[in-house]
């Protein structure tokens, strides 16, 4: 069975580029009925940190991609890695090495006036470790291939290989007895039964060295998928600047975690022309093949319109506790119970208009201000003149007849009194939006009316004409 994984090192906040790795893991172990886990790769002590850690967990949690079993550690299991370095020591695949660090220096200072490349050059591979020098702790090398070519076949990239004469042999202990990185990820893929490894590309060239320890322990070889790193819209490799932000940061700029997994699963990968899919969809559909092979753009206005239709797609109930503290935040205080009625009522209708739970916010709040909400901008302010600012104390009054206060029936009404002022019904319509929302655009305005009541009605149309 598929078992993948995600192991992002806590050292930053779940980016972009993580969180479409996590996507891609996560479908193709749900597409293969399989298992998705994930590992902390905690190894690197100055660099990771808890908050880091409870950032990733936080994100992928509202992506909605859940992991199978218990998150898993890397740092505790360092000495299952050291266990396996020496068991691979004892089986003549490593060794020791007692070069001290200025001796490595000096080696590599001499390669490098030799305008060759910098390599240990493996000169403890066959020595016995009697010669070791006094007081020196030794660090445990991979004895390495030295002919011959390590070959990956990866499921997106294809076929890559390297000449194992280009490898060095690489440090799997250090002399403190921590493992390293390479050594670490082996030993934890292996153990957690890791069938498929697909990460981004800037991990390659690390499979070749993985691989070589996977050789050498005779352990079965995962699955590769090296996935193509995502850029900005200029090509340039994403960055901060690009909108390369935590994930976190999106949640906040108002998308939803639907839009976003729906983006983020096509920024990479492709099924025909189709741009909305469903997560049940994507699971049946997700597979390696479909990976592109050249990087893919991020493309903010994209991400927004997905967002916009999914935001129209949810259901009302959902999107009001999301949008009631954005409508707090705009008020400056809390919204009360008539507030939060009129809020509920309102967002069938305003939703269709906006594209982010932000915008969402902003188009509500005219529903939970005290009275006459502030005017939104100078288009808004010319449609209170002095003739409509009257215009709106009569309709107030005429507002006195309406018994059956639902939008029909105040529809009729206003066209009714825009007949009687011999007028056209936008020139009621316009001052009457405004000083009911503050804005020259707001969703229906017969729903608007409606949603506020007779009370609250009359008493904006007064401020608006006082
Ligand atoms: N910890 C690595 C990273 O965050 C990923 C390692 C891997 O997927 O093998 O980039």
């Amino acid at each position: 069975t598929v078992v993948t994984r995600f192991a992002p090192s806590p050292t930053g906040f779940l980016h972009i580029g993580g969180a479409r790795t996590a996507l891609f893991n996560w479908l193709y172990a749900r597409h293969h009925g399989g298992k998705y886990l994930l590992r902390i790769e905690d190894t690197d002590r100055a660099r990771s940190t808890p908050a880091a850690v409870e950032a990733i967990i936080d994100g992928l949690s509202w992506l909605g991609l859940d992991w199978d079993g218990d998150v898993i550690y890397q740092f505790p299991r360092a000495e299952r890695h050291a266990e396996v370095a020496r068991q691979m020591l004892a089986e003549g695949k490593a060794y020791y090495c007692y070069a001290s660090p200025q001796e490595l220096d000096e080696m590599r200072q001499a390669q490098k006036r030799a305008g060759v490349p910098m390599r240990y050059d493996g000169r403890w591979r066959d020595r016995d470790p009697k010669d070791a020098p006094p007081g020196v702790a030794p660090v445990i090398r991979l004895k390495a291939p030295q002919n011959g070519q390590t070959v990956i076949q990866d499921a997106v990239q294809g076929e890559v290989k390297v000449e194992n004469a280009q490898l060095d042999d690489m440090i799997l202990l250090r002399a403190d007895g921590t493992p390293t990185y390479m050594h670490a990820v082996v030993v934890d893929d292996h153990d957690m039964g890791i069938t498929h490894v697909i990460r981004g590309d800037d991990h390659l060239n690390n499979a070749f060295r993985q691989l070589q320890i996977i050789k050498a322990m005779g352990w079965p070889e995962p699955v590769y998928a090296h996935i193509p790193l995502i850029h900005g819209s200029d090509g340039a490799k994403l960055s901060k600047r690009h909108g390369a932000l935590g994930v976190d940061a999106y949640r906040d700029m108002g998308f939803l975690p639907e839009a976003l997994r729906n983006y983020l699963l096509r920024l990479g990968w492709g099924h025909g022309d189709d741009e909305i899919i469903s997560t049940k969809q994507a699971i049946e559909w997700f597979d390696l093949p479909g990976v592109g092979r050249s990087a893919s753009r991020f493309d903010t206005v994209k991400l927004t319109n997905l967002n916009a239709h999914y935001l129209r797609e949810a259901p009302d109930a959902e999107l009001l506790p999301l949008v009631l503290p954005r409508v707090e935040a705009k008020l400056g205080r809390a919204v009360d119970q008539v507030g939060v009625a009129r809020i509920a009522r309102g967002l069938g209708g305003v939703k269709q208009r906006s594209r982010t739970v932000t915008e969402l916010g902003d188009n509500l709040v005219f529903y939970a201000s005290d009275g006459a909400p502030p005017i939104a901008d100078d288009k808004a302010r010319a449609q209170l003149t002095p003739d409509s600012k009257a215009l709106l104390a009569r309709l107030a009054a005429a507002f006195d007849g309406v018994t059956d206060w639902s939008e029909k029936p105040l529809e009729e009404a206003v066209r009714r009194f825009a007949e009687a002022e011999n007028v056209k019904l936008g020139q009621v319509a316009q001052p009457l939006r405004v000083a009911l929302t503050g804005s020259t655009a707001s969703p229906g305005i017969f729903e608007v009316v409606a949603i506020l009541g007779p009370v609250e009605t009359k008493k904006r149309l007064l401020a608006a004409g006082g």
